[in-house]
């Protein structure tokens, strides 16, 4: 058999939170019980919210935690190649092509729709669904932006992945934690249509969350993805491009959030319940433990 590779994969965009001292932590219990390794990722492909100041703290909180990783550690930023590289693989199936609408058209758009009382749907996390360039805006302008130097995205045609693949390619989910870690792996069915067209790469970023991921996991023989519940309905999406760059497919195990005293999900953006000031509040490691539910 071989050895299993785990990674903790944040972004530091922002302080780490309880939710990623509880997704760090199962990696690392996952990575003995299992006798394998464990990576750090930083995923900072964004560039204008990921600082080296955070990367540098979220690394002071992660030894806080007593947490122990193999280097040299993986740093997106500086694998911007090989995401070019494959989304050029993407690019030659026809299966990509460039969307101009802004975020903030495709929100006056929705919000009309909604108004009219047409809800318009959405993806997994909420998001509006992509509506198309020609649902929006004239051909005229249209050919405009393409003659032009106007930003755009470029988006992955999911009706068409999905019928050259010939169905949404689901995944094995294993356990997360405690004794469930060694239970057999079962199939999820997945729903990638569910996603629309997804961003693959902007005009300045070759990359896109997914993409990178899955050329990550990859590139690092990731053999088990344990993350956050939150991403599990992104995981269609990622056995979807795993099928399309004939990529191997990592076990994923999907763990439970920590939610906030007001029972909702933690956010970046919320400094409460950063490690960082819960620390320097005093909280000791089994306090932390206990409020994570370890
Ligand atoms: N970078 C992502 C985050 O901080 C996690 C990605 C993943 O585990 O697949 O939410």
């Amino acid at each position: 058999m071989t050895e299993p590779v785990f990674r903790f994969a944040p972004s530091p965009n922002g302080h780490l939170h309880l939710g990623h001292a509880l997704s760090a932590l199962l990696n690392a219990r996952a990575a003995v019980a299992l006798r394998g390794r464990l990576l750090v990722r930083v995923e900072d492909i964004d560039q204008t919210r990921c600082t080296p100041e955070l990367e540098r703290d979220m690394f002071e909180d992660l030894s806080w935690l007593g947490l122990q990783w193999e280097q040299p550690v993986v740093c997106q930023s500086d694998c911007f190649a090989f995401y070019r590289e494959a989304l050029e693989r993407l690019q030659d199936t026809g299966l990509v092509y460039p969307s101009y609408l802004t975020r903030a058209e495709i929100k006056t758009f929705v919000n009309q729709r909604d108004a009219s009382g047409h809800t318009w749907p959405r993806d997994p996390d909420g998001a509006p669904l992509y509506p198309g360039d020609g649902e929006v805006l004239s051909e005229a302008e249209l050919r405009q932006r393409a003659a032009s130097d106007a930003p755009f995205a470029l988006r992955l045609d999911m009706k068409g992945a999905l019928q050259r693949i010939g169905a949404s390619p689901g995944w094995q989910e294993a356990g997360a934690e405690g004794a469930c870690l060694f239970d057999p792996a079962v199939t999820v069915a997945a729903d990638a249509a569910a996603w629309g067209d997804v961003v693959l790469a902007r005009k300045d970023t070759p990359t896109s969350y997914h993409l990178s991921v899955v050329v990550d996991d990859a590139r690092q023989g990731v053999t088990d993805v344990l993350r956050g519940q939150d991403l599990h309905h992104a995981t269609s999406v990622h056995r979807v491009l795993q099928e399309l760059l004939g990529l191997p497919q990592p076990v994923y195990r999907h763990h439970r959030l920590v939610l906030g005293e007001d029972g909702r999900k933690l956010s970046k953006s919320n400094s409460d319940t950063s490690l960082r000031s819960l620390r320097e509040a005093g909280m000791t490691h089994a306090q932390l433990r206990k409020r994570i539910g370890l």
